[in-house]
Parts: C-alpha cells; structure tokens; sequence
C-alpha cells in the first residue's frame, strides 16, 4: 500500500467525461489497496474565463478579489470529482486550500506556500477517504484567499506531497511526459525517461509550461521526485529527480520556447554609477518580471540598457520609467520592439562541453531566422527571435541537436 498524491490538470478535469475518467483512475488506485490524494485545477478554460470577466468589468480589478474569484474555478472542479467519485462508490471528500492547512504569503494573485498543516487531510486518510484536494489557492496569514500564480495547481500538489510525506507524486496532465520540445510544436519530439530538477527548472522557467516553474523549485528544494505523465493513458512518464550518473548523457536535454516577449530598451543613459540599479529598481517596484538583461558599453559617454518581460507588461513598464527619463534629461529615450519570442537550449551537459552557442546559431543562420538578444546560464542558452519565427527556430535546432533520437551511451 503506498500513498499517492496526484494532480489533476485543466484538461484533465475538462469535461464530464474527463472527471468520470479522473473517477475511475483514483478508485482503480484504491482497489489496489492504495491512499490516495489527488490535487485538482480547475476545468479547462476556467480560470481564463473568470479572468476575462473581471477584465471587461474593470481595467484594473483589485486583486484581492481576483483571488476571490478564480479559486472558484478550483473550488467547482473538487466538488465535481467527489461527487464522480461517489458515484462509483468511493468514499472521498473535498478540501479547499484552507481546509488543507496551506498557509501562504506574498501579494495577492502570487502567491508562495509558507507552511502546510495537513492535519485534516491526514485525519481523512486515516478514515480511509480519498481526498480531492483544490490546486491554486491557499489561505494567507492573514485570512485573505490566495492564489498561487497560473499553472499554480502544480505547486499545490508538490507541496502537499511534501507535507504528507508521499510515497509518489504523479502530475496527470494531457501529455504523456516531458518531451525535448513541445510536442504540439515539434512533431518528432522524444519523450525523457528522466530529467534533473536543474534543467526542468531552467526549461519550466523558459516556456515549457507543462510544469510551473515554482513547483519546481519546491520538489528540488524538499527533495520531492514526482513524474510526469497522462492523465488518459497508461504510459510511463517522465521522472523529475536529483540529477545522477545514470541520466541518459546528452549536452542538450530539451529545447523550450516562450512566445509574446517584448524588449524594451533605454537609451542615452549617462555612464555613471547607480544608473543600471535605478532603473531596474522601477521596474522591480512595479513588480515587472524582467528575464533577460542586456547592457551595451557607453559611447560617447552614453550606454544603453535593453530588458525583456512579458508583453503584457511592456505598458506598464514605460509607465514605471517616465519619472526616472525625465531625469535622465534629453539624452534618455525607451524604444519597444513587441512580437518577438524567446528560443532556449538547456543541458547539464553544457558544463562540460563547449561549441553549443555556435552550433545553435549556425542551425538558426541557415535557416534564415536572424536572433535578437542571446543571454546564456550555466546549463542555458537563450535567444529571442521574430514571434513568427520561433516554431521554425526550435524545430530546426531541435533537429541539430538530434534530440528526436535517443541518445548513445557514451
Ligand atoms: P495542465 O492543464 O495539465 O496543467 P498544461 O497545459 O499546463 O497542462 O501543460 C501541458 C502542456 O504543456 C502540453 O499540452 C504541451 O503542449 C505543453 N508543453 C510545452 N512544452 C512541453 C514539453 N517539453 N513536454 C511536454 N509538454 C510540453
Ligand atoms: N486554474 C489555474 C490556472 O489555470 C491553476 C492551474 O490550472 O494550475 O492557471
Ligand atoms: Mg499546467
């Protein structure tokens, strides 16, 4: 008998239909004689629609009651599972976040879990219940509803893993694992028996949505190894550990792309001393997630500064630097280039080898597709492109990297 913690995505509730199946799923693990907690988002297409009400009601909805309304989403999909589940005859009960004891802090729309007290969850699994527990939300310290940022619901499930000391973590999602590009967009994309916490965190944080990006941070941080895998078949998945001498050795473990970027670049920027941390501090103020940074040397006695961001917040972030161009004086001005997307290689094996920028930027040269901003890490290497570029850019750097091939024993 082990104790299973799942997690249910937003296609894999989408439906009627889809919540029978997550039904039967959950009793089959407890005919085997398992315990059983699955964390469930909402339905598909949910927690947009709510946010796309509040957004024709106001330009700005308070936040605090976006947090209100889209743990609804979550709150509707528990119940509905139950009540699947009672219908099969298995004992189970909903949790919203506060009923699980997840504590959070942070503002409002974003979330971090600071603590769980999973004492009622326990108390349920020892009644023999299976608890279907709301991805998303948590409770702040003080009292608030909380949301835990989009795609949150994986965080939720890694975190209860931890606090229940789960013996496995499974998130169920619409695909059958971790593949070395999305396979929607890279149609010979291999599916990883293993990745390390490292390079899902470097890939999560550049685009491949399929687990966010904060979840796991969590899983490497307490040591959670959780699996990727389908939620509609019962193919083997994708194992996200501790990296380890058996990891099948590749340079490039994956290839991730983010669309909607912008950049935006400040220019005329007097050279001089606390210039660079003025200007990110306004950003950071207005609470702008900056990725990649680009300072060019001063000319003339002038530099230039470039950020990326989502393109969403490009508006905001002219808004946040007005008062610091005004006083840089006339030389300063902001220029913005929105459509474009960013393309990242990620490998532990790039610690140790050398000649990937290169061979990347040859595979994008010849075909045509010219690169903006390159910015790399220690295992990633990145670079934006023309938004209408960026399937083409990955497939053909997918295909340099042979990374549709399984790779040799070296
Ligand atoms: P869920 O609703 O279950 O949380 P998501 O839509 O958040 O699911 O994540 C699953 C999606 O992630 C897949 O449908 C797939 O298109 C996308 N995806 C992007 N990159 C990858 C990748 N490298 N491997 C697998 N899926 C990926
Ligand atoms: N329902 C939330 C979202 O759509 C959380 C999740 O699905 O993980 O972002
Ligand atoms: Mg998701």
């Amino acid at each position: 008998m082990a104790l299973i913690v799942q997690k249910y995505g937003g296609t894999s509730v989408g439906s009627l239909d889809r919540i029978r199946n997550v039904a039967n799923r959950i009793k089959r693990l407890r005919d085997e004689g398992n315990q059983v907690v699955a964390v469930v988002s909402a339905m598909g297409g949910v927690t947009d629609k709510l946010i796309a009400m509040a957004n024709d009601l106001t330009s700005e909805p308070a936040e605090r009651e976006l947090d209100v309304l889209l743990s609804t989403g979550e709150q509707q999909s528990i119940a509905l599972v139950v009540m699947a589940l009672h219908e099969l005859g298995v004992d189970a009960v909903s949790v919203t976040g506060r009923q699980a004891g997840i504590v959070t802090t942070g503002s409002h729309t974003r979330g971090k879990i600071e603590a769980i007290d999973p004492s009622l969850m326990k108390q349920y699994i020892s009644e023999g219940k299976v608890v279907i527990c709301a991805g998303f939300q948590g409770i702040r310290e003080d009292g608030m509803i909380h949301t835990l940022g989009r795609g949150g619901s994986d965080l939720s499930a890694i975190a209860v893993a931890a606090a229940i000391k789960a013996d496995t973590c499974q998130i169920l999602t619409d695909v059958d694992g971790v593949y070395t590009c999305d396979p929607r967009v890279v149609k010979d994309a291999r599916k990883m028996p293993e990745v390390s916490y490292d390079e899902m965190l470097e890939m999560a944080s550049s685009g491949t949505k399929v687990m966010q990006s904060r979840s796991v941070e969590f899983a490497k941080k307490y040591g959670v190894i959780f699996e990727v895998r389908s939620s509609l078949n019962d193919n083997p998945g994708t194992i996200v550990t501790e990296e380890h001498d058996n990891m099948e050795s590749v340079v490039i473990r994956g290839v991730s792309i983010e669309r909607s970027q912008a950049r935006l670049t400040i220019t005329g920027i007097p050279d001089e001393p606390g210039m660079s941390a003025s200007i990110l501090t306004a950003l950071a103020d207005a609470e702008i997630n900056i990725d990649m940074i680009i300072s060019n040397i001063a000319h003339d006695g002038l530099a230039r500064h470039s950020v990326t961001m989502h393109s969403n917040d490009l508006g905001r972030a002219q808004a946040a630097l007005k008062p610091i161009l005004a006083k840089l004086g006339d030389s300063a001005g902001v220029e913005t280039e929105a459509g474009i997307a960013k393309l990242s290689c990620v490998g532990i094996g790039m610690r140790s080898h050398s000649g990937v920028a290169a061979k990347m930027f040859e595979a994008l040269g010849e075909a045509g597709i010219n690169i903006g901003i390159i910015t790399t890490s220690e295992i990633k290497i990145a670079v934006t492109v023309d938004e209408t570029d960026i399937e083409d850019a990955a497939r053909v750097v997918h295909a340099a990297f042979d990374l549709d091939k399984a790779p040799t024993a070296q």
